[in-house]
């Protein structure tokens, strides 16, 4: 319930008919001015007369799709509805009203409900709904109920509530289960039926609460221990939560109708234990419904053609979050005050307070006065969203047909005529889901690494396969080489044996024979059957050595495959290198996506914060140092943003992060710079971003980039570096003074020339590096800088020049330095001069400081004369707001006799 003046409501509310009832049934007749109401046609809709704005609203909801979370801030109005019902006359009432007629008498086709004050006097009230002791529980439900839960999957709140004399039916017409038959069915099952059917179980969520409250004390129906639960409003939003209530997710419709029967049960035992009736205390059911809207996906790449594929996997996914409140009122009769209903008067007065509270805030809306009294109950702090605030409403209220009861009745009338007033302006509550879109990147990581590892894997299998093979056949060859070797020399080694011994039987034959001339002849016939048996001996050794031949080629060839089967092997090696390749290249996308997503969240957050702050004008104001503005951006960011840098972090690594700094796209290396200079903000990291090359890759960019965006956000990161003594080196020796010097000689916005000022400034603080400095040019820069005028960075130049100073002072105290100050020297003593008395406190306080520490040194003192600083020490002397100072250029000018004899001869009297 919003309270104060009813900024959400526009002031033109229904008016009842009350005003213009008549006293008379005569006068019932005269047309009744249903249509002098202006609102009334709005709010019309041919196939639900409850649903109201919701004809607008749906209008609406594509607009927000569009627009995105941020502008659907406006809201619909949305007037609360209400419906009266009638219970049929019971047993009893038949018997004991026999002869009486109904209190009531309903007109469904007008509107309008006649309540009898005597047996000649009616009045006549409208609704938005009247529905007769006839009408279907399916009817009661879709008039009633259904264009609420349609706005509750549409990302809106939305309340259904029942008002009544106890036995009039709330309970009935809201929490039957139907189970002995469906048609029965009441408003909580019928309205799970239908939210079941439109969520996905795998990316929405339902989940339900059901509570009871009784003398103010909140008890958890789905726990009975948790009998005190506390409620917390969110101040900003208005939203109420109950962080100690059970929130059970439901699934299925069998799920939801076991924890409406255990609730039931539950309220049964507490209420037996306190004593008391159901009908005392009032049940409260939350449906919680987050839905991701589908489509917008597909809307956005059509409405800009070059969107990429990376911009898109880069979209977060938008989800809708609505509640939907069903609550069962205590009975409206009042509580007997004497006590004689068991209760003593206090416990009476408590029993009555948040439904009499509830009166007064709806009073309290309805004539729209200034102060709404929400805070006087719980029951009023749990529906402030509900009456007056961004919730669609529709209440029931249900009466009896008895004339014994017609008081009751008619106090439940001005009840709803009174609701009806009441003006609502519904809200879409839409948010961006980072969450999910995280989780989506992370498993397109992993499947991505799952492919490449089952392709290197199957790589790996074949190749085994292929060398094994190759082995294996040039081992067979092998073996069948020298098996036929074998075979031959035995063959050959068996025939030799045979041959020479048929020899020596011939030859020991022919000894014995000798001198036989017959026998000669004989010899002549062996000798050339011997010439034969060697000539085929012979012919079969050629066909021995051509077979051997033959083998030999046949294991050239063999060589030959084997060599073949070898150079595949490579190939593929070059394949699988081709894949790691690959994999890295991916590997470099990710970790972009990454870096940009982080960037957008920071933009989101950042523009979440403007809104916030009241407007995209506003711009962070006056910072002392460059160093300081980086930190508060990124404390602004919140932990989350922290946290999420730190992750980011871990999970790309330092260096992908560096590595992107030299992307091709300009974009990327934008948001790496950017992620960079966060990065270096944090003391912590700054030593990691050094040792991997970080700094040296910011000079690299100061130099080869032309974007000022880059120079401003690098100069910055390098500012950051440049407050640790080791990293200030680390920027001289890499020519850190001329790279700065020209990106300011090209700068166009001061807050470039800010940041290079104050990384110069940084490095003018160090002892060891004064002479270097001032030899590359960094004084001359920094006075080059100062005819930008900024103040901003007027302040950093005057920083680096009193930083100067106090070294320089330092190194001549201890004589290492001994001349003119190198400051005068390159001739910065008029500038400081000019600005000692400057308006811009930050600035006047360094050259102050500056003009204290060149005085305190003799050799700078016919300078310091000449050019007017005598005047702007004694001015010091006397009203510089910080006494150090002061005291400093006082001890100065009297101890000088230079200074002195000046003061003298200008008439200073001192
Ligand atoms: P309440 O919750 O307002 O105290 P109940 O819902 O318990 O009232 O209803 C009281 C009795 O009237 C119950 O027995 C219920 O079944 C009956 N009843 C209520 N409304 C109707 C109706 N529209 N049609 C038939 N019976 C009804
Ligand atoms: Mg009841």
């Amino acid at each position: 319930m919003a309270s104060g003046g009813g900024n959400n409501r526009n002031g033109t509310h229904r008016n009842s008919l009350k005003g213009t009832t008549t006293t008379s049934t005569a006068s019932t007749d005269k047309p009744l001015s249903v249509n002098s109401n202006p609102s009334k046609p709005a709010f019309k809709n041919k196939s639900s007369p409850l649903t109201g704005a919701s004809s607008g609203l749906r209008k609406s909801s594509p607009g927000s799709l569009g627009g995105g979370a941020a502008k659907d801030d406006a809201g619909v109005p949305g007037r609360v509805r209400v419906a009266v019902r009638l219970r049929p006359r019971n047993a009893e009432e038949s018997v004991a009203d026999a002869d009486f007629a109904d209190c009531v008498e309903l007109q469904p086709e007008l509107k309008r409900l006649k309540l009898r004050k005597n047996n000649w006097d009616t009045d006549t009230y409208e609704f938005d709904e009247v529905l007769t002791e006839f009408a279907s529980q399916k009817r009661v439900y879709e008039v009633v109920a259904k264009p609420v839960v349609e706005g509750v999957l549409d990302g809106y709140n939305g309340t259904i509530m029942a008002y009544g004399q106890t036995g009039t039916g709330k309970t009935y017409t809201l929490g039957r289960l139907g189970e002995e038959d469906t048609a029965n069915r009441g408003i909580m099952v019928r309205a799970m039926e239908d939210i079941l059917a439109e969520v996905s179980p795998e990316i929405d969520y339902v989940l339900v609460s059901y509570l009871q409250l009784y003398m103010e004390s909140l008890q958890d129906l789905l726990d009975p221990t948790n009998d005190n639960i506390s409620i917390v409003e969110e101040p900003k939003s208005g939203d109420v939560s109950l962080p100690g209530a059970t929130l059970v997710e439901i699934r299925d419709q069998q799920s939801f109708l076991e924890l409406l029967r255990l609730g039931e049960a539950h309220r049964h035992a507490a209420n037996t234990k306190l004593n008391t009736e159901s009908s005392r205390s009032h049940a409260l059911l939350m449906v919680h419904v987050k839905r991701t809207v589908k489509g917008r996906e597909a809307a956005h790449s059509s409405d800009n053609g070059n969107s990429t594929s990376m911009a898109r996997s880069l979209r977060p996914p938008l989800v809708r979050k609505g509640k939907l409140v069903v609550v069962d009122l205590a009975g409206s009769e009042r509580i007997d005050k004497s006590g004689s209903d068991g209760h003593t008067r206090e416990e009476a007065k408590s029993i009555n307070l948040s439904l009499s509270a509830l009166g007064k805030c709806i009073n309290a809306l309805a004539e729209n006065s200034a102060h709404v009294p929400v805070r006087d109950s719980k029951l009023t702090r749990l529906l402030r969203d509900s009456f007056g605030g961004t919730a669609r409403t529709s209440l029931v209220i249900t009466v009896g047909p008895s004339p014994r009861h017609r008081g009751e009745t008619a106090s439940t009338i001005m009840f709803g005529q009174r609701a009806m007033k009441v003006e609502n302006m519904l809200k879409l509550k839409e948010e961006f889901d980072y969450k999910s879109l995280a989780r989506r990147l992370d498993i397109q990581l992993d499947k991505l690494i799952m492919e490449h590892e089952r392709k290197q894997k199957a790589f790996e299998v074949e190749i085994e396969r292929i060398t094994a093979e190759a082995q294996n056949r040039i081992s067979e060859a092998e073996r069948n080489y020298a098996d036929a070797v074998e075979k031959e020399r035995l063959k050959y080694q068996k025939d030799y044996m045979e041959s020479i011994k048929k020899l020596e039987e011939k030859w020991m034959m022919n000894q014995q024979n000798q001198g036989d001339e017959r026998k000669m002849v004989h010899i002549a016939e062996e000798v050339a059957e011997v010439k034969k048996l060697l000539s085929k001996e012979t012919s079969l050794r050629k066909a021995a050595e051509e077979e051997v031949d033959n083998l030999k080629s046949q294991l050239a060839q063999l060589k030959m495959s084997e060599a073949s089967a070898n150079s595949e092997i490579l190939k593929l090696r070059k394949m699988v290198e081709d894949e790691v390749c690959q994999k890295e290249k991916l590997e470099g996308e990710i970790s972009m996506l990454q870096s940009q997503l982080l960037h957008l969240s920071f933009e989101a957050d950042e523009t979440r914060k403007r809104l916030d702050r009241g407007g995209p004008g506003k711009v962070p104001g006056g910072l002392d140092s460059p160093v300081s503005q980086v930190r508060s951006q990124l404390k602004d960011s919140g932990n989350g943003e922290k946290a999420s840098v730190a992750k980011l972090f871990e999970q790309v690594g330092l260096q992908k992060i560096l590595s992107l700094l030299e992307a091709e796209d300009a974009d990327v290396r934008i948001h790496a710079v950017k992620v960079v200079a966060n990065l270096a903000a944090e003391e912590t990291n700054q030593q990691k971003i050094v040792e991997a090359g970080g700094l040296k890759s910011l000079l690299m960019l100061l130099g080869s980039s032309e974007d000022e965006t880059i120079h401003r956000v690098a100069a910055g990161a390098i500012a950051n570096l440049a407050m640790n003594e080791k990293n200030q080196e680390l920027i001289m020796s890499q020519g850190g003074i001329s790279l700065l010097s020209t990106t300011a000689s090209h700068a166009k916005d001061p807050q470039t020339l800010r940041m290079v000022a104050g990384a110069i400034a940084n490095l003018c603080g160090n002892d060891k590096l004064q002479t270097k400095l001032r030899g590359e040019g960094g004084i001359k820069a920094l006075l080059e800088i100062v005819k930008c005028g900024h103040p901003d960075v007027l302040a950093q130049v005057a920083r680096g020049i009193a930083n100067f100073a106090k070294c320089e002072s330092r190194a001549s105290t201890q004589g290492s330095k001994t001349g003119r100050s190198l400051l005068i020297e390159d001739g910065a003593l008029p500038w400081i001069v000019q600005n000692a008395n400057s308006d811009a406190s930050p600035i006047r306080r360094h050259t102050e400081l500056a003009l204290c520490h060149l005085a305190q040194h003799e050799v700078n003192a016919k300078d310091m004369i000449s050019e007017g600083a005598l005047w702007e020490l004694v001015r010091i002397s006397q009203d510089c707001p910080r006494e150090d100072i002061r005291t400093l250029a006082h001890r100065t000018l009297a101890s000088s006799p230079d200074f002195i004899a000046g003061l003298k001869r200008l008439r200073i009297d001192y």
